[in-house]
């Protein structure tokens, strides 16, 4: 029987684990050394938020993987010794493998900061950055103020979550405005306010230079580029992440960023794969960068590679670019390619709408001259995946986009509709007379 050895039990392990066993036979071992059993990182903020409990944020109940034949070694991967197949492991033991998974995800990044590995700085990626984070800021009175150093999805967070606790914030963002090499301006802006009404200390264009210690080693303060000394005794770094792959160097395995993978997600060694955030593409598909640390990559690739090791050869074809996320209250969601200012093609036109008094928008990426929709990104409204998909795939174009947004809209029927209000900025903005139709549920469930 094939022996498929996994490491790592993040989404994209477990995903092409699951997968492969619904596909065959094969003996399957995933290893990793965060926890005994897969959980959703994508939930651990509420764990602290005291919305759910940490065995909640585990998908399958813990019988699972015993009735699926699926091993679990909760153990640290130290060397892969690919000529003989095998895994050295940190308490001195070997695991042998026919095939090889590697799913080993990101860690947050660490810019050689001064201070930066003092008490109470830290990430928030894992488990264990979790518990780190309850013993370093359990409450107001031990965390007078935590200093937040990246404004990326992890940053803001952060500072939801401390915030929870009514611990004062204090967030450094490099750039002008928050996200806004990701976010156009308009709702990168809208996020500047957001974050500010939660009474999150958002400092613009400032960077950390050092943090400093006090007699035990612990964190006392930060110290910023402008000069400012802001005191505080929690530092989170949210700088981004990057592969987890240290432990690769000296295998023989292609590395650039993460691990290079070809379409088929194969290293350059034979038997030897690897999928998810730690997987570096040799050239990115489409517009997609050739790292995608996201919880869907993860999956897809998983999945697709079940397919591959069980005897059916397939391409990563990840199709058409989608993620959701939460600043603090507001849901954000981006269908297809509607890119930042920094990064906006020639050929992109962007349609903005935001409401007058209420935390909603949407941009809409067009391209100028074949007036082709391109992308969306909404913030407040929720949006049906299936029919951006749809019209995605079938190159609608704006007018189609706009007539049938309600179509789209996938907010309960009790929610307040803004379509009339963004059909009628368009038409005064483009001088066209389009009207709104009625939503169908015959257009909506049919296929493309
Ligand atoms: C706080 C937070 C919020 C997020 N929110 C979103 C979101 O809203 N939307 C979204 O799309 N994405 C989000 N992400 C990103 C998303 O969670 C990741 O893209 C995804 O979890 C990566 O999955 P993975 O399986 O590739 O790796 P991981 O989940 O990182 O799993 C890899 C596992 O391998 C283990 N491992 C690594 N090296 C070894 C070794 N040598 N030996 C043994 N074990 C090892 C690690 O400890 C880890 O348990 C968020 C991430 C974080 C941290």
């Amino acid at each position: 029987m094939e022996n498929i050895v996994i490491i790592g039990n993040g989404i994209a392990g477990v995903t092409a684990a699951r997968h492969i066993r619904k596909l065959s036979d094969k003996k399957i071992t995933i290893i990793s050394a965060e926890s005994e059993y897969f959980f959703s990182r994508t939930a651990l903020m509420y764990v602290y938020m005291g919305h759910m409990k940490f065995e909640h944020t585990q998908p399958y109940e813990n019988w699972f993987w015993k009735k699926n034949r699926i091993e679990l070694l909760n153990a640290f991967v130290e060397t892969v010794d690919h000529e003989n197949k095998s895994l050295k492991l940190k308490s001195g033991t070997s695991v042998s493998y026919d095939k090889l998974i590697i799913a080993t995800g990101s860690k947050p990044n660490k810019f050689g900061w001064p201070g930066q590995d003092l008490k109470g700085v830290q990430g928030l990626y894992s488990k264990q950055d979790l518990e780190q984070l309850e013993k370093n800021a359990p409450n107001k009175e031990v965390c007078k103020r935590a200093v937040i150093v990246g404004g990326g999805l992890i940053g803001i967070e952060m500072a939801e979550m401390l915030r929870s606790r009514k611990i004062p914030v204090t967030f450094l963002v490099r750039e002008n405005s928050f996200w806004n090499g990701v976010l156009p301006k308009g709702e990168s802006q809208l996020i500047n306010e957001h974050i500010l009404d939660h009474h999150i200390d958002l400092r613009l264009e400032t960077n950390l230079e050092e943090i400093i210690s006090d007699e035990n080693g612990h964190a006392k303060a930060i110290r910023t580029d402008k000069g400012d000394i802001i005191e505080c005794s929690v530092v989170g770094l949210t700088a981004g992440v990057s592969p987890n792959i240290d432990f690769l160097k000296d295998s023989g395995i292609e590395l650039g960023r993460g691990v290079k993978v070809n379409r088929l997600l194969e290293t350059n060694i034979k038997d030897i794969y690897a999928i998810g955030d730690c997987a570096e593409q040799h050239e990115g598909i489409g517009n997609r960068r050739p790292i995608e640390a996201v919880w869907y990559t993860g999956r897809m690739m998983g999945e697709t590679l079940a397919q591959t090791l069980c005897g059916n050869p397939t391409e990563y074809k990840p199709g058409h670019w989608f993620n959701s996320a939460k600043f603090l209250d507001i849901e954000y969601q981006t269908y297809g390619w509607v890119f930042s200012e920094r990064s906006k093609q020639d050929h992109e036109e962007h349609f903005h709408w935001r409401h007058a008094k209420e935390n909603i928008c949407l941009t809409i990426a067009i391209h100028k001259d074949t007036r082709k929709f391109l992308g969306i990104n909404t913030f407040g409204i929720r949006m049906r995946h299936e029919i951006f998909d749809r019209w995605l795939t079938e190159n609608k174009n704006i007018e189609f986009v706009i007539e049938h947004l309600k179509d789209a809209n996938f907010d309960p029927e009790f929610f307040k509709a803004y379509e009339q209000e963004i059909v009628s900025q368009f038409n005064s903005t483009y001088n066209t007379n389009i009207s709104v139709k009625k939503k169908s549920w015959k257009r909506i469930f049919s296929k493309a």
